[in-house]
């Protein structure tokens, strides 16, 4: 990941940084107090990056309010009119996504310089979606050739406006053209741009997790991406979550609450989803790793959840909660209920150092 650092207000994207976790706010400025909540929502949950879209003078207007009551960077997402942009920029943004190829020359120039006084940094944004004429009657449809056109054309653009603070995206709802979109792309990418990675417009919470997931988890394990954002037809805290859970998981991060849960089978006799799924919820918040066992039988839980800090697992309905400890796991509990079970863990989380 030997990309070029840009800074998003005071989150370095790209060089050695950590990939950072981004969403968007679901709620327009108009009902501005529904959009504090649910921006500061996003702030507690782990979102790094918050983006929301600035689509006229109103939400322009209030934008710089909503800036106020955060402390994570706020970006302004414009489509075509780059008053917006200029309007967004003054009220404070840390980064604005525009697509230069959409606004006109003129207006473009406007747009960098304010940028530059700001010193803020420009997120290119292609979607398939909004692929340009020209590009989509020379491919005629959007193939992942076309999208990695298009992101080097807008790239130029602010290249020859002597603007380098530049952050790339390029998404397909198509989890295949996407990643290959950005490998293309990427191989190109000689002034190693940022990239801001995600595949566009997935879908509802069960299949857009799959997909983001897929499409995400690929091109990071590439070395691909500086950045991620899920994009979910769901409460955009369910973005914060998974991408959060996905960085753990390919060893990109190492904070927060791991559960690990067996799948279950005929030797289990408690409540090993249940409880897993509440206590991924009760530790949503925790800032240190932990990692947690949930495991249906004593015959095979204690050793598979021998990386565990704490675990809880079946015997004849009961739960044996146990810890680890240097050499293995000792058992700190037994015969328990499922809420004694419960509250140890939670008790120990609370006061684990690490
Ligand atoms: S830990 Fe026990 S209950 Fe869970 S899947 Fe393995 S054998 Fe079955």
């Amino acid at each position: 990941m030997d990309y070029k650092t840009v800074k998003v207000g005071a989150v370095p994207v790209g060089g050695a940084f950590p990939v950072s976790i981004q969403s968007m706010c679901s709620i327009p400025f108009s009902r501005f107090r529904e959009l504090v909540f649910q921006a500061k929502e996003l702030e507690e949950a782990g979102c790094e990056i918050l983006r929301v879209s600035v689509p006229d003078s109103e939400s322009a207007e209030l934008f710089a309010s909503l800036k106020k009551e955060l402390n994570i960077p706020l970006v302004a997402d414009i489509h075509f009119d780059y008053r917006m942009a200029l309007a967004a920029i003054d009220a404070g943004a840390d980064k604005i996504r525009i697509n230069p190829g959409n606004i006109g020359t003129e207006n473009i120039k406007q747009v960098v310089k304010k940028a530059k006084e700001h010193g803020i940094p420009i997120r290119i944004g292609v979607n398939s979606g909004s692929l340009e004429k020209d590009i989509l009657k020379k491919y005629s449809s959007p193939l992942p050739e076309a999208l990695a056109e298009s992101a080097k054309k807008n790239v130029e653009i602010l290249e020859k406006l002597d603007f380098g603070d530049i952050i790339v995206s390029i998404k397909s709802s198509d989890v295949r053209k996407t990643v290959q979109a950005y490998r293309i792309f990427d191989r190109n990418n000689t002034e190693r741009y940022p990239l801001h990675i995600g595949v566009t417009e997935a879908g509802t919470l069960k299949s857009g997790l799959i997909k983001n997931s897929a499409g995400i988890g690929a091109l990071l394990l590439d070395g691909i991406g500086s950045t991620i954002r899920y994009s979910l037809s769901a409460p955009p805290v369910e973005e914060v979550t998974a991408a959060k859970a996905l960085l753990r998981s390919l060893g990109l991060r190492n904070d927060g609450a791991e559960i690990v849960a067996c799948p279950t089978c005929g030797r289990t006799t408690i409540d090993v989803s249940g409880l897993a799924s509440e206590l991924e919820k009760k530790l949503a918040g925790i800032k240190k790793h932990l990692k947690i066992a949930v495991m249906g039988c004593v015959v095979n839980g204690p050793g598979e959840a021998a990386e565990a800090d704490i675990g809880v697992t079946g015997a004849a309905g009961k739960y044996v909660v146990f810890k680890k400890e240097c050499g293995g796991t000792s058992v700190v509990l037994k015969d328990a209920d499922r809420q004694s079970a419960m509250e140890y863990i939670l008790n120990f989380a609370e006061k684990y150092e690490g």
